[in-house]
């Protein structure tokens, strides 16, 4: 597979370190608020990657961190921790903000078809690895002590600025927002590792260390949390563009300078969803939240679709329209897999069957490209082939895109049978709508009209009209209605 890694600014093939199996790391989400759509298009696409490696056979082991500390509100490590931030907004504690927000990020992935990755760290439960991380910085001369903070000494470093001259402009927001000096610091780019001393004295959670009480930089919880579960060796680590810069330079920085070689060898950074008016951003609580979607009649799942119709490194403007049009095309998706038969007992077309898999494996094998490997599901729908090969395909495929549209399909054939069924059993209703018609009127005409209804039914039209017609001269007039027939007299 040709993925492109940001490290190298290339398509590499990728490739891992121990042949059949795969590290890979995520960026979790800061849990002071719900999560964005835009924060979840970087998931989802990370979902689709994950689940093509391990279509493609590969043994993954996902792990990803849960940030319920030390993210300030700005990557550049000034301003006020976010999770404090969050729990002054809904007057709880940190650690009740924390969890709040955890579940609601998995709720929604759950609605998003993401798959929970197989080791989750929040960094909270992390502090004793995170200090020996640092211990080991300080021994080997990679960080220092200064004004009662410890940091990282990025002068030590020969190439820094790994990811610094991507041309995304995205980039350098981290740096951009809100930078504030901090004199205790020997160089402008190095950053904290553990903070003692902050202007925010009233930090809720704070642990002993070695270098007084206080609490870990934000960046240090990826590479400790990293290099516990998954090894010296990763294979993969992810996450949105913003956090390519100081984020995950810093990551490399701690990391490699701890264990003394190259750590990960293969970056994947996905690019941001901006609304028309711009960034979507968290902390200025302005910004589209799954929920919403559900309130205004979106289902996640079109939004999943919305997001794989688009490349994973291309910005993605969000529209209300695009949205429409997304979920118009995925009910005509569902709809046409629903007509397909699923009682269809013919063999698989073997042929049929390896060639439009290849169209799928190709577009996914090419920088992840979902636009095109959801195309190959509409070029399975045109086949000429039978509905089994057709609905094997469909079920393979959805194995990596997650639209749910096997059983969407399943539920909609059931849906069409249940009301056809109805149509079928509804009572059938004879008013009269002339209080001054007798019994003996209301007999006859009731059993005409529903000998008429009886003919309709069976489709003799030509019966159903004299019907009418006799009634007609009886000076009867009928009102049709969905089952019932209301008639008077004129
Ligand atoms: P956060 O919860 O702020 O730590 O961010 C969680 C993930 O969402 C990170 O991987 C970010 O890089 C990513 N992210 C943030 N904003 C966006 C956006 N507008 N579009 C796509 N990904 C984003
Ligand atoms: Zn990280």
């Amino acid at each position: 597979m040709k993925l492109y890694n940001s490290l190298t600014r290339n398509r590499d093939e990728f490739v891992t370190h121990t042949p059949g199996r795969c590290t890979m790391y995520t960026c979790g989400p800061t849990v002071y608020h719900f999560a964005h759509i835009g924060n979840l298009r970087s998931y989802i696409m990370e979902d689709v990657l994950e689940k093509y490696l391990r279509y493609t056979g590969l043994d993954v082991t996902r792990c990803m961190n849960i940030t319920d500390v030390g993210h300030l509100s700005s990557d550049a490590d000034t301003g006020e921790d976010k999770m404090l931030k969050g729990a002054r907004r809904e007057h709880k504690t940190v650690m009740e903000i924390a969890r709040f927000y955890t579940d609601a990020f998995f709720a929604d992935c759950e609605k998003l078809g993401i798959k929970v990755p197989d080791i989750v760290v929040p960094a909270t439960s992390y502090i004793p690895e995170f200090i020996r991380l640092i211990e080991t910085l300080l021994e080997k001369g990679y960080a220092y002590l200064s004004g009662g903070n410890v940091y990282f000494d990025t002068s030590k470093l020969d190439d820094y600025y790994v990811f610094g001259n991507q041309e995304a402009e995205d980039l350098a927001v981290g740096v951009r927002e809100g930078v504030e000096e901090d004199g205790a610091k020997r160089n402008k780019t190095d950053f904290v590792l553990w903070f003692t001393k902050s202007k925010f004295e009233d930090q809720e959670l704070k642990w002993e260390s070695p270098w007084g009480v206080g609490y870990p930089g934000w960046h240090i919880e990826c590479s400790a949390i990293a290099l516990k579960n998954l090894g010296e060796y990763l294979d993969l680590h992810c996450g949105g563009i913003d956090n390519a810069f100081p984020h995950h330079t810093n990551e490399i920085a701690q990391s490699e300078s701890a264990i003394g070689h190259r750590w990960c060898s293969h970056w994947f950074h996905v690019l941001h969803l901006n609304t028309a008016s711009g960034k979507m951003s968290k902390s200025s609580g302005e910004f589209l939240t799954v929920s919403l979607l559900e309130e205004k009649g979106y289902a996640p799942l079109v939004y999943r679709l919305f997001c794989l119709q688009s490349h994973y490194r291309k910005s993605l403007v969000f529209s209300w329209e695009g949205m429409d049009s997304t979920k118009t095309a995925y009910q005509k998706l569902v709809a046409r897999i629903a007509a397909l038969d699923p009682a269809d007992v013919s063999p698989v077309d073997e042929g049929a069957f390896a060639e439009l898999k290849k169209r799928f494996t190709d577009a996914m094998d090419n920088d992840l490209n979902t636009s095109l490997a959801v195309t190959a599901l509409y070029d399975v729908l045109k086949a000429r082939t039978n509905d089994r090969t057709k609905l094997a395909l469909i079920a393979d495929f959805d194995r990596v895109l997650s639209l749910g549209l096997i059983a969407e399909a399943d539920r909609a054939r059931a849906a069409a049978q249940a009301s056809k069924a109805a149509e079928a059993e509804a009572v059938f209703t004879v008013i009269c709508a002339d209080p001054s018609a007798d019994d003996a009127l209301r007999a006859d005409v009731e059993a005409l009209i529903r000998e008429r209804a009886g003919a309709k039914k069976a489709k003799d039209f030509a019966k159903a009209d004299a019907i009418r017609d006799q009634l007609s001269g009886m000076g009867i007039v009928l009102k049709d209605g969905k089952n019932t027939v209301e008639w008077t007299r004129s």
